[in-house]
């Protein structure tokens, strides 16, 4: 079997009549429709085929010269059915995603599922159920909503299925779904989102221009895509974003913490309390692996470390589980606008053998920062009797670990 390719079908030929004005050439927080849908399939597709307008080319070509991906500027037809023939029929892909540029808040999501119903069924139709109550305005009879679907797009489908339908179709139809099922195409129906909204009229702007500024605090492109051979994106490499704007939305940190190994004390380790003659010595309960975890996702956030927020000259602070340190930690930073990514680890520990202790530590962690466990990793290396730890004079942690700003 051949292996699959995906192409954008990006519309951007339409007369946006309803507008009044050509809405492919507005700027939305700076960028044109057609630069956001390129953006939206960056790492989905393989390629983007455009189909434009006389007045839509120069915008075209503008943002297929930062794309990061190959793009292919076809000219539209009379109708958007023509247009979406000739952009088809230039596409190289074996499954093309037909997109409206008009829909420029399409998020990654709506389109992987569209193509992975697309790689599975055929053709995979993004839709959202509809939450109004609709009837006829003539007699007032209203339809069963439970069957109802708002159509949206991509509208992907495998390429030979389109073809062969356009090659079959009679008569105007509204969408690719509309085309394919009077062929006799069996459609099949992926999620769509809500705010996947179709730019109409002018009323739409503010709108339009509120969520993408929502977006630009919180949003990057992630995650895999089972439909596409392409690489994910590099998002730094991404034009469309600034060095400021990524540094704002992700950023890294390192922590370090070393304590003595002393008799007669607890070695607490992840909140894991580890049967060993020795433990480690400190004020509060001396969990090197709590306060390196601490210290690195404080890094992130450029908020200082953990002695500036929880001094060990503070009595409320000794002999303290380190987890409490972590939770209100957390509190702090996302009262300071971040969400916390993930966060790595390596404890350097001669002995005692620390793995069947991991998963316990996993989980500790991750409730008092409030994360998922599978994003806290924590990893274990012996010094092979070298240095103060591999001589039991001491256990030293190190962390990394990302947060994403998601308030400025
Ligand atoms: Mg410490």
């Amino acid at each position: 079997m051949d292996k699959t390719t995906v192409s954008a079908i990006l519309l951007a030929a339409g007369s946006s009549s309803r507008m009044g004005e050509n809405k492919m050439l507005m700027h939305f927080c700076g960028r044109t429709p057609i630069e956001l849908c390129v953006e939206a399939f960056c790492g989905i597709a393989d390629e983007a085929v455009i189909a434009v307008s006389p007045d839509t080319e120069e915008i075209a070509l503008a943002a297929a010269k930062f794309a990061p991906y190959p793009v292919k500027i076809v000219r539209g037809g009379e109708t958007r059915q023509e247009s979406v023939l000739n952009a088809v029929r230039a596409a190289a892909g074996t499954i093309v995603a037909v997109h409206d540029c008009a829909r420029c808040l399409v998020d990654r999501e709506t389109i992987k599922a569209s193509l992975r119903a697309a790689e599975q069924h055929g053709c995979g139709i993004a839709s959202v159920p509809v939450a109004d109550t609709v009837r006829f305005g003539d007699t007032g009879e209203t339809l069963d909503r439970s069957r109802l679907l708002a159509a949206q797009t991509p509208q992907s489908f495998r390429k030979d299925i389109l073809l062969n339908a356009y090659s079959k179709a009679v008569g105007s139809f509204t969408d690719d779904a509309d085309l394919c099922r009077s062929t006799g195409v069996q459609l099949h129906f992926s999620l769509g989102n809500k705010q996947n909204l179709k730019l109409t009229t002018r009323d739409d702007i503010p709108y339009f221009e509120f969520l993408l500024s929502k977006r630009s605090e919180r949003n990057f492109p992630s995650g895999n895509v089972s439909a596409s051979s392409a690489a994910e994106p590099h998002s730094v490499n991404n034009p469309t974003l600034s060095t400021a704007e990524v540094s704002n939305m992700f950023r890294i940190g390192i922590g370090e913490d070393t304590h003595r190994l002393a008799a007669g004390r607890k070695l607490i380790l992840g909140g894991v309390e580890i049967p060993f003659e020795l433990g480690l010595l400190g004020h509060s309960d001396a969990d090197a692996l709590a306060h390196a975890a601490i210290d690195a996702l404080l890094g992130a956030c450029a908020l200082g470390d953990i002695g500036q927020h929880f001094p060990d000259s503070d009595e409320a602070f000794r002999g303290i589980s380190s987890l409490l340190l972590a939770k209100e930690a957390a509190a702090r930073i996302r009262s300071a606008g971040f969400e916390i990514v993930n966060i790595d680890s390596v404890i350097t520990a001669q002995k005692p053998k620390l793995a069947p202790f991991r998963e316990a530590m996993r989980i500790n962690l991750a409730k008092a920062f409030g994360v998922p466990s599978e994003n806290i990793s924590v990893k274990f290396t012996t010094p092979e009797g070298t240095g103060p730890e591999g001589n039991l004079e001491c256990i030293t942690v190190r962390a990394a670990a990302a947060v994403r700003k998601v308030r400025i």
